[in-house]
């Protein structure tokens, strides 16, 4: 249950210094922020591959699974370890991201959420279990800036209907423009870089994307 694992107060009391010891020697010093959030990360393939193609950025995985965390973590240290001065700005923590998003960042702290490959959740009564909901996007929406994106994929076809209609009619974000998703090194990613990803393509297996902006509000 959620007892076993800490959950910080507020996005202040998250610890940057034993995350990211690299960029932060002691607890006080520079306030850079986590940017990206990739979320039911699982064994962390994506995170890998934007570590080094944003290496100033600092990222997180937030994964309910606790062996699954572990693992993650392991893989995190082994890279910092034979690549020194690599993967500096990549971590992970074990946490339920249905329930406990504002406690890890403030109003507009994110440039880029991920949401690859989410429980489907396939019975109607579930439905409310899914990490895409009408509810769950206002709290996305908070923690996104204006101009900010959310990367959804999935192999499920009535899942990718979901959770495109939910970003559809959500007020505060709007579609990309097949130009706009030409033009970004990330939506390649997502379906070549985590585990599942790799795994749906090994079976040759279809899938189904949604990727939206934070709307920037007109003054
Ligand atoms: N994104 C990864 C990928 O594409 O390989 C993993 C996909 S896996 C099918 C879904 C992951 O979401 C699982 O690792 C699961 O433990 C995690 N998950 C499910 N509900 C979650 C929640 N409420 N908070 C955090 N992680 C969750």
């Amino acid at each position: 249950s959620d007892s076993h694992f800490p959950v910080p107060i507020s996005p202040h009391h998250v610890e940057y210094s034993s995350h990211y010891p690299h960029f932060f020697p002691s607890a006080d010093s520079n306030p850079k922020k986590i940017e990206f959030a990739d979320v039911g990360c699982g064994f962390g393939g994506l995170l890998i591959s934007l570590a080094t193609l944003y290496p100033d950025t600092l990222m997180i995985g937030m994964e309910l699974r606790d062996k699954v965390t572990e693992y993650v973590k392991e893989r995190i240290l082994a890279l910092r370890v034979s690549t020194p001065g690599q993967y500096q700005n990549v971590s992970v923590v074990r946490t339920n991201s249905m329930k406990y998003i504002p406690n890890y960042f403030e109003k507009s702290q994110l440039s880029k959420m991920f949401f690859l490959f989410p429980d489907p959740h396939f019975k109607e009564k579930n439905h409310r279990r899914r990490v895409i909901s009408p509810f769950l996007l206002d709290e996305y929406a908070y923690a996104i800036r204006p101009g900010g994106i959310i990367y959804t994929i999935t192999d499920v076809e009535e899942l990718g209907e979901w959770m495109k209609s939910c970003l559809e009619d959500h007020p505060m974000f709007e579609s990309l423009t097949e130009e706009e998703l030409e033009a970004d090194p990330v939506v390649k990613l997502l379906s070549c870089a985590t585990e599942e990803g790799q795994k749906v393509s090994r079976n040759g297996g279809q899938t189904f994307k949604a990727v939206y902006r934070r709307i920037i509000p007109k003054v």
